[in-house]
């Protein structure tokens, strides 16, 4: 690898800021430097015109803004050519009708390899250095996933999607109990920290690639698999494995989701079933599953005790709005899911979500937490959207030592913009009114820019110093099929 020096603006939430020193951490640095080393890790940053001596021979790559890689904590593979299904409705009956059928489909080796290149392609597209991926049912196109993030050079953690019980349309996804255990166990075996260097005790924890155990959600399993995961989990989390589910998405007019769980297993709260408390009246069954590397997407419906536990035992949440939107999930209510201490991240939610680019979500969250009732409402300001969008989820991750913004020490990880690759962009950020003061107009401009990004303007994705290889989405002549006669 050969060392560079970026020159551009950069902006990052600094240090190990939380969201109530987001403001206070963020940094701006208009004509900014940023060395990244020999090793792929960020050596110096500052005003350029302070580069220091030993730095001033490195080549200088120019963009117009240099942040950190965007990380989205929640995503689903064989979801990919899953977006804007219509006919869903709400949570239940999509997944009947929508994606069972559509996950059924990566059983065919050819359509997951399809499927694992097209999703490298738009995540390379729109910077997301780091993701939480939830997985295919299917071995073999949990391989494809994994074997192109390794090509690629992007970080993932991945696991594949449990189910052992459902309705019939889930049928092609169950596994029997006990294949289910052996799967996530191979499947740890496998991939987790596969490419980190184990003769040289590197840790596969802090490696590209890593694994999480992932049923669906509660209702996709059983008090058995329950168990079982508890079980191989209370192991695996020594190694750093991940955990990863659905938690109170939709209730809906009948309760929806959030009822069935409650009254499937007979327990107080949803969030109990992952907690080793799915017996009836919540009794203790198992293990939990909760942890600082345990991440649950959604959280809409959550009472205060389910947050406090969430908390308690630094599990994050992966906050979906875009999803939640296209589902009418409602939303996870902001001021008082931050206030319980949880970390809160972003995801795209890819399929119910239709946004892959992270800031496209932020500006998702920021129109509807404006738009919560009475004094729930909230206006993020511009260095909260940034740190949600990547320090937040570097460290749901357990990754900020690692990921998440500039600090030197840190591998690079970084997404860099050039607004002349997107017009619009560029004429905006031009031809707007800004405030006179230097402080006021770099928090303006950075709200402007997360706001009205768009892929064509990330231009060049990097992970721990390297460039990732973007390898645009080819079509094949005559695939478009669908709606022809014969
Ligand atoms: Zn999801």
């Amino acid at each position: 690898m050969t060392a560079r020096v970026l020159r551009g603006h950069l902006f990052h939430v600094a240090g190990d800021a939380r969201l109530e020193t987001a403001v206070a951490s963020l940094v701006s640095v208009r004509d900014g430097g940023l060395v990244v080393d020999d090793a792929g890790r960020i050596a110096w940053t500052g005003p350029y015109a302070e580069l220091p001596p030993a730095y001033a021979a490195l080549p200088v790559t120019r963009a117009d803004f240099v942040l950190p890689g965007f990380v989205d904590t929640h995503l689903h593979y064989p979801q990919v050519h899953a977006t804007a299904a219509y006919g869903g409705g709400r949570l239940l009956h999509w997944l009947d009708h929508c994606i069972f059928p559509t996950e059924a489909r990566l059983a065919d080796d050819a359509v997951a390899a399809r499927a694992a290149a097209d999703f490298v392609a738009r995540r390379v597209a729109v910077g997301t250095t780091s993701a939480l991926v939830f997985g295919s049912a299917f071995p073999g196109a949990q391989d494809a996933l994994f074997a192109a993030h390794a090509e690629a050079g992007l970080r993932l953690v991945s696991g594949r999607g449990v189910q052992t019980t459902g309705p019939a349309s889930a049928e092609p996804l169950l596994t029997s109990e006990d294949d289910a255990l052996t799967l996530v166990a191979d499947e740890i075996d496998r991939w987790h920290g596969r490419d980190a260097d184990l003769s040289r005790a590197h840790d596969p924890s802090r490696a590209l690639l890593q694994v999480a155990v992932v049923p669906r959600f509660a209702l996709s399993v059983t008090r058995r698999t329950l168990r079982g995961l508890g079980e191989l989990y209370g192991d695996a989390r020594a190694h750093g494995v991940y955990f990863h589910t659905h938690l109170s998405e939709n209730a809906g007019p009948d309760g929806g989701e959030v009822a069935a769980v409650r009254s499937s297993y007979g327990v107080e709260s949803y969030l109990d079933t992952y907690d080793g408390r799915f017996e009836p009246g919540s009794r203790s069954g198992g293990e939990t599953l909760l942890g600082r590397r345990s991440i649950f997407a959604h959280a809409v419906h959550c009472t205060d005790a389910e947050l406090a536990r969430l908390a308690e035992t630094r599990s994050s949440i992966a906050h979906c709005p875009t999803s939640q939107q296209f589902l009418g999930s409602g939303t996870m209510p902001w001021r008082r899911t931050t206030a319980a201490g949880v970390t809160v991240a972003v995801g795209s939610d890819i399929g119910a979500g239709d946004r892959w680019l992270v800031p496209g979500v932020l500006n998702d969250a920021y129109k509807v937490h404006l738009s919560e009732p009475g004094a729930a409402a909230v206006a993020l300001h511009p260095a909260e959207l940034l740190y949600t969008g990547t320090l937040a989820g570097a460290q749901a991750l357990d990754l900020d030592d690692l990921v998440g913004n500039l600090d030197v020490g840190k591998d690079a990880d970084l997404v860099l913009i050039d607004v002349a690759a997107s017009p619009p962009l560029a004429r905006r950020l031009e031809d707007g009114a800004w405030p006179e003061d230097p402080a006021e107009a770099d928090v303006a401009l950075l709200f402007t820019l997360l706001m009205e990004l768009r892929e064509e303007a990330v231009t060049s994705v990097v992970v721990k110093g390297h460039e990732v290889e973007s390898r645009p989405l080819r079509l094949v002549s005559g695939v478009l099929s669908i709606g022809r006669p014969g």
